[in-house]
């Protein structure tokens, strides 16, 4: 199912979705954790995310990775 709220973020193999202890949702690209970092991705990309040069879309069967917390 495809969240219009976020967008390309929300189908995407590079996306890990974090859920902080007051239960709301972020969604973190992994492609902005390269070394030496990629200027065309940050961690948590403003959502919509309509565009994106680094979208590969996610096997629709496969569910993203999660993470609890990050503050
Ligand atoms: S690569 Fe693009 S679409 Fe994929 S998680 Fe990162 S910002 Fe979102």
């Amino acid at each position: 199912m495809t969240v219009p709220a976020v967008g390309l973020c929300e189908t995407c193999t590079w996306v890990r979705v974090v859920t902080n202890r007051r239960g709301s949702v972020f969604y973190r690209c992994l492609r902005a954790d390269t070394d030496p970092p990629d200027p065309r991705f940050v961690r948590y990309p403003p959502l919509p995310v309509l565009q994106c040069p680094g979208y590969d879309r996610r096997d629709p069967l496969a569910e993203p990775e999660r993470d609890r917390d990050e503050g």
